[in-house]
């Protein structure tokens, strides 16, 4: 061992110790007091990137380091030169630019520093990336966290298989009313669970390890203290949580609290329940349709989306679902098209009543747009109103009608008093005249003539209207028997001649020689062709031609009177057969007229189930006027009654009584007889006719029916008990002549029955029958 003092190289460790020196894994370098490199072992110099001792050899060691080191390593040089150990880890990369870490200790020895590095990069690496995973979880960890509290979601995690609350979130706490779990098991938080079976699916997640998912879930929960249970549905998913090793250590609980939404659903389905059930029940049709538009924006169809039960029933429209209007009616008035196009576009409901001529129906309609603006959608609440508009347009052409029947029996009314006052004038004029003449039987003769005439007019007016009320009141009945119809036009020319002759007519008959037969009331038949016949005179200026024809047409016999006169218009011809009926104002009324003679001819022709109709050329072109009748079936024997006759009479002077309430007509009547040579006596009651006729022992007696007190009936059965009278004739008298009338007077005992007025000639007719 040489002076330790003298040169480095003069250091000369012994071989045990160099070796050692050379061996040590870590740098080993003997640093002179200023730093500079004294030794350095093999690991040291190729940490440094030399090759050999010798070429760093002198070198300062802080200059062969990077400069990031440099304080630390100043730090502890200056810490070893003072005495002490100084320590500092590194980062130095290695020659290849390699990460490297070197833990660094420099202490004092004699003379110099000991510097050891040893390398620790695999240890500092190790330990960076812990700590940047740690990092990183952390980082995680407070995600997961700030996701659980914040999640729209409930979540809870459970511990263990007590399912004790480990966390709860936000939404959770929410959830069960503010109460918070943690730290308490499932049972303890919240014990109005009991029963609802939920802690018992969460036990069973956690021993089987099988997730549980459920919708709509509802879950009664105390949401308040002291509160009522409140129902909650949720969306959940049990999870079970597993160890590391695989085993089931908790549960996680997360869903979404569905109740508002679920709520909401049931009042939306509920509200549209409620409204179908409306739309449903109610009478009206109901429809939703889309309406469909061109480029240019304008309405040309309509798609029917919906619609109730009703609205088949409404429009005949049946299938109509996703059809559109044109497909269903390929006619359809535009009108309805641009009506609904409005309502879309401005969105301004509309109600209105229109005929759709395509579907031969009316609608009341109530269209408003669905949607906002921009919806094409139109909801149409109608009733098909067909009915209705035609029961107005009914009730409109009544009250039409009604006008018009009205207008004619005011005009009507004024004609009656015009007409009946016309005979009534020179009636009272006669009667001066014979008051003043009674003297001169010339003067009353040609008085009285003109005086039967006039009557006879009244007579003719007040007969048509008696039979047009008896026909309106059902009461006029027909005599049917079979008949020969030229017959019937002879006796009805013979009532009309006078008319004829009086206008200076010429009257054309034009008969077949053989026998029409009818089956028909002969009086009627007569009237109705004798009223056509005066009809044709009257309306025929003087001097004219009036025809009757009778012929045999398809099993029916028709009768014609036609004539020359003034002929009909066109479209009154008709009209001129309804009551009061006139064609406009005819000036001349020589023969006068109430417009109910052609009323009364077509009613009595139709109950014959015949029929008549006017046909005219025009003004003054004259008019044909034609009845059809039907035929009589197989002949058969014309039945008729007898009059019973008196063989032995009485002769001339046969007793006559007379008994009428009025006492004009009773004294005008025995007056009347009187002068054709009878006896007559007169009563105007029951009581006394009776106890007269037990005195004067009539052959004949006229009884008023309509008497006050004892009746005509109750006269006649009377009369017909006294000794004596057993065979006296009975005429009744009275103004109605339908046969029920006939019926019962004849009941009572009656043998004849005349209507009032009385005309002489029938009376005449009657007595000669009977008396002589
Ligand atoms: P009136 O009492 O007015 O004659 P009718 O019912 O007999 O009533 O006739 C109704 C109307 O028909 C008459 O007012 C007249 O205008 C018209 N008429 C009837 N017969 C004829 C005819 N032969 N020629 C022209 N018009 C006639």
């Amino acid at each position: 061992m040489q002076d330790d003092s003298s040169t480095a190289s003069a250091l000369d460790p012994a071989a045990l110790g160099r070796q050692l020196f050379d061996a040590s894994p870590d740098c080993v370098k003997l640093l002179d007091r200023d730093g500079r490199i004294v030794a350095i072992n093999r690991c040291g110099y190729l940490a440094l990137g030399a090759d050999s001792a010798q070429v760093l050899h002198g070198r300062v060691w802080r200059d062969l380091l990077p400069g990031a080191v440099h304080a630390d390593l100043d730090a502890a040089l200056a810490s070893a030169r003072a005495g002490g150990v100084g320590r500092f880890t590194g980062s130095m990369p290695d020659p290849q630019g390699g990460a490297g870490w070197w833990e660094v200790t420099v202490s004092p020895i004699d003379g110099g520093l000991l510097a050891t590095s040893r390398n620790v990069t695999g240890r500092v690496v190790a330990e960076l990336e812990r700590e940047r995973l740690m990092a990183q979880l952390r980082t995680a960890n407070e995600r997961m966290e700030d996701v659980f509290r914040q999640a729209p979601a409930f979540m809870c995690v459970f511990s263990g298989p007590e399912l004790v609350f480990e966390l709860v979130n936000d939404r959770y706490l929410q959830l069960v009313g503010g109460r918070d779990p943690v730290g308490l098991t499932l049972r303890e938080a919240l014990p109005e669970l009991a029963g609802q079976g939920f802690v018992e699916l969460l036990e069973g997640v956690y021993h089987s390890g099988e997730p549980v998912f459920g919708n709509d879930v509802p879950v009664m929960l105390q949401r308040r203290t002291d509160g009522p249970l409140e129902r909650r549905f949720v969306d959940q998913v049990y999870m079970p949580l597993r160890d590391p090793d695989g085993a089931v250590s908790g549960i996680l609980v997360h869903g979404i609290d569905v109740t508002e939404r679920k709520l909401a659903g049931e009042q939306l389905r509920a509200s549209e329940e409620r409204y179908r059930t409306l739309f449903e029940s109610v009478d009206q049709g109901f429809c939703i349709l889309e309406m469909i538009f061109d480029d240019a924006n304008r309405p040309i169809d309509y798609r029917f989306l919906e619609m109730n039960r009703m609205f088949e029933q409404h429009t005949g429209l049946v299938g109509g679902a996703g059809k559109t209007a044109r497909e269903m009616v390929p006619t359809l008035d535009s009108f309805w098209f641009e009506t609904y196009g409005k309502v879309a576009l401005t969105g301004e409901p509309v109600r209105f009543e229109s005929e759709a001529p395509a579907m031969e129906r009316w609608f009341d309609v109530y269209a408003t747009r669905i949607g906002g603006a921009g919806s094409a959608r139109v909801a149409l609440l109608f009733s098909d109103i067909t009915k209705r508009k035609e029961s107005e347009a009914t009730l409109r052409k009544l009250a039409s009608d009604l006008a018009e029947a009205d207008r004619r029996k005011t005009e009507f009314l004024a004609t009656l008093a015009h007409e009946l006052r016309n005979p009534l004038a020179p009636i009272r004029s006669g009667l001066g005249v014979m008051r003043l003449k009674g003297d001169s039987p010339a003067s009353v003769a040609r008085v009285r003539e003109m005086m039967e005439r006039q009557v006879g007019n009244m007579v003719h007016l007040i007969d048509d209207l008696l039979d047009i009320a008896r026909i309106s009141g059902g009461k006029l009945e027909l005599k049917r028997e079979r008949a020969d119809l030229r017959a019937v036009l002879a006796s009805a020319v013979e009532t009309s001649l006078p008319l004829v002759e009086n206008g200076r007519h010429q009257l054309a008959v034009d008969l077949p020689e053989t026998e029409v037969a009818v089956e028909a009331d002969v009086t009627r038949i007569a009237q109705v062709v004798s009223n056509l016949l005066n009809n044709a005179a009257k309306y025929t200026p003087a001097g004219g031609r009036i025809g009757l024809g009778l012929r045999v047409e398809e099993g029916q016999a028709v009768i014609a009177v036609s004539d020359n006169g003034i002929g009909i218009p066109q479209d009154q011809l008709t009209s001129v057969f309804e009551m009061f009926s006139q064609v406009g104002q005819h000036t001349e009324r020589s023969q006068g007229g109430l417009g109910i003679g052609l009323s009364l001819v077509r009613r009595l022709v139709n109950m014959h189930g015949g029929e008549v109709s006017a046909a005219s050329s025009g003004a003054n072109a004259g008019s044909v006027f034609t009845v059809r009748l039907p035929l009589a079936g197989s002949a058969q024997a014309v039945g008729g009654t007898q009059a019973r006759n008196l063989d032995d009479g009485g002769g001339e002077g046969a007793h006559v009584l007379v008994v009428d309430d009025n006492v004009d007509a009773a004294v005008t009547l025995s007056m009347i007889l009187d002068a054709c040579g009878y006896t007559t006596q007169v009563a105007h009651d029951g009581a006394h006719a009776l106890e007269l006729a037990a005195r004067f022992r009539p052959q004949v007696a006229f009884l008023d029916i309509g008497m006050p007190g004892m009746d005509g009936y109750e006269t006649a059965r009377a009369m017909r008990r006294v000794a004596g009278l057993e065979q006296v004739i009975l005429v009744a008298l009275t103004g109605w002549g339908a046969d029920s009338d006939r019926q019962k007077s004849s009941e009572a005992g009656f043998d004849h029955h005349l209507t009032k007025p009385v005309q002489l000639d029938v009376v005449q007719d009657l007595l000669a029958r009977v008396t002589f």
